[in-house]
Order: structure tokens, then sequence, then C-alpha cells
């Protein structure tokens, strides 16, 4: 139970890694704050299953949108964790790729997270205490065709994590980045059967993973088990990077 009490907003946490992410923090005792963007049902479904929570529907790739969960998270008392989860994919060849599906996925993946981190800091700097984990992805690391702008979007993530960290860590805020893998999700469930078998066999351990496997480090990057840990960015893959 060592997040009780606190307040974690988790952005896009109806469903897939999101959703694992907001069930392990209730877990750890913490209040949850649970966005989402279209999803109600699933929304809902997370609240329960967590109990102490509550959703906040609202898209974090607005400022509008960000504002609405900025002041969801002020009135029940501020917010001193951050998971910055909520991302989209919109994969295309490079010559096929429209500027929409180029914006969309930087101001989801990219923007969201900077404006998050700009609206939560302010409450985490007054009370000199705060954690934020930035989900990111290996295909920032290795590169993925088709992915120009999802992985150049994850990679401005780990980026500006390590800015941040630099930033805010006079006044005992933490940034850190958490990279998956392919993990089991209505993301990569419409990926083509043919890439999944590619991808599993260049994983050391020959499976996807799963969300709840993702989960549990962003807990601990968000405890005081890591109360030295700033800037980094942690690898979850099963080996394959
Ligand atoms: P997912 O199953 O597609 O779920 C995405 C979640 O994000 C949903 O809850 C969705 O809300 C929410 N969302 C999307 N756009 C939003 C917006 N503008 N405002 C608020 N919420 C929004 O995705 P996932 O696989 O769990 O991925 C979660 C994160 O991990 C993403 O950042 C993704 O890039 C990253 N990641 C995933 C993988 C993977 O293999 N799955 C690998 C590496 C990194 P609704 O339910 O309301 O639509």
């Amino acid at each position: 139970m060592e997040l009780k009490g606190k307040l974690a907003i988790v952005t896009g946490a109806g469903r897939g890694i999101g959703r694992a992410i907001a069930l392990e923090l209730g877990r750890a005792g913490a209040r949850v704050l649970v966005n989402y963007r279209g999803n109600a049902e699933a929304a809902a479904q997370t609240v329960a299953e967590i109990g102490d929570a509550f959703a906040v529907q609202a898209d974090v790739s607005t400022l509008a949108g960000v504002e609405t969960v900025m002041a969801a998270a002020e009135a029940a008392g501020g917010a001193e964790l951050l998971v910055n989860n909520a991302g989209i994919t919109r994969d295309g060849l490079l010559l096929r790729m429209s500027d929409e599906d180029w914006e969309e996925v930087i101001d989801t993946n990219l923007g969201s997270t900077f404006r998050m981190c700009r609206a939560a800091a302010l409450g985490m700097m007054t009370r000199r205490s705060g954690a934020i984990v930035n989900l990111t992805s290996v295909s920032a690391i290795m590169g993925n065709a088709g992915q120009a702008n999802y992985a150049a979007a994850k990679a401005g993530v780990i980026a500006m994590t390590r800015s941040l960290a630099r930033e805010v860590g006079r006044r005992n805020i933490r940034v850190n980045a958490v990279a998956p893998g392919f993990i089991d999700t209505d993301m990569t469930r419409v990926l083509p059967t043919e890439l999944i078998e590619g991808v599993t066999k260049m994983t050391a351990l020959r499976r996807l993973g799963r969300p709840e496997e993702v989960a549990p480090l962003v807990r601990f990057l968000l405890g005081g088990g890591a109360s030295y840990i700033t800037g980094q960015t942690f690898v979850v893959d099963g080996g394959l990077s």
C-alpha cells in the first residue's frame, strides 16, 4: 500500500495497458483518476474494479481536454502521481502517410504528454513532491517501418522525459519513461498475423507481452523504491530489442 492516499492520474485508462496500470496503482492504495476519450463503458468497468477511483472523459490531445482532467484532479485534492499513457497509432509507409496521420499521432502521443506534464507540474512543485511516468515504445529505440509518426512522437517522449527530469528534480519531482515492446491490446490486435509472427520470432521470450506485465514497473517507478531514479527509460519487451 505504498501509494496509499495519493491521487494518480492515468490517461487512457479504460482499456489496455492504461487499464492494467490503473488497477495496479489502485491495488497499491492510490486513488485513481481514470481518463478516457470515447469508451465510457470500459472506463466505468476500470473504475468499478478499483473502487477508490473516478472516470474523467477528456481528449488529452487537446489543451481543453488536459484542462478538464486537471480541474477534476484539483477538485479531488491534486495529483501527486501522473501516468501519460494515452496513445494511438496511424501506421503507414512514408509516401502514403498523410499530414493528418502525422499530426494526430504527434498531438496525441507527444503533445498530450507535454501538456499534461506542464499542467500537473505546477501542483507537484508547490507540494515539492511528485512522480511522472510517460509511456513510450521500443519503436522509438529500434525504429519500425510504417511508424515514422509514432516512432518520432515516442522518441520525443524519451527526450522530453530526460529534459523534464533535469528541470524539476530540485523540486523533488521524478520523471521516467517505460518503453513496452509488443503487448497484446486493441492496438496490436489490428496488426496482420504475419507481422505478429515475425515479431514473436524476434522476441527472446517468443510471445507478446500482457498489459499486466508492464504495470508493475510503472507502479515501482512511482513509488518510494525508485526515489533515486529519474530521467530514465526502461524497456519491457520480452527481449525484442
Ligand atoms: P489501446 O489498447 O489502443 O488503448 C488506448 C487507450 O488510450 C484507450 O483507453 C483510449 O481511450 C485512450 N486514448 C487514446 N487517445 C486518447 C486521447 N486523445 N485522450 C484520452 N484517451 C485517449 O492502447 P495500448 O496498447 O494500451 O497502449 C497504451 C500506451 O502504450 C500507448 O501510449 C501506446 O503507444 C503504448 N505502447 C503500446 C504498445 C503495445 O504493443 N500495445 C507498445 C508500446 C507502447 P478510449 O478507450 O476512450 O478510446
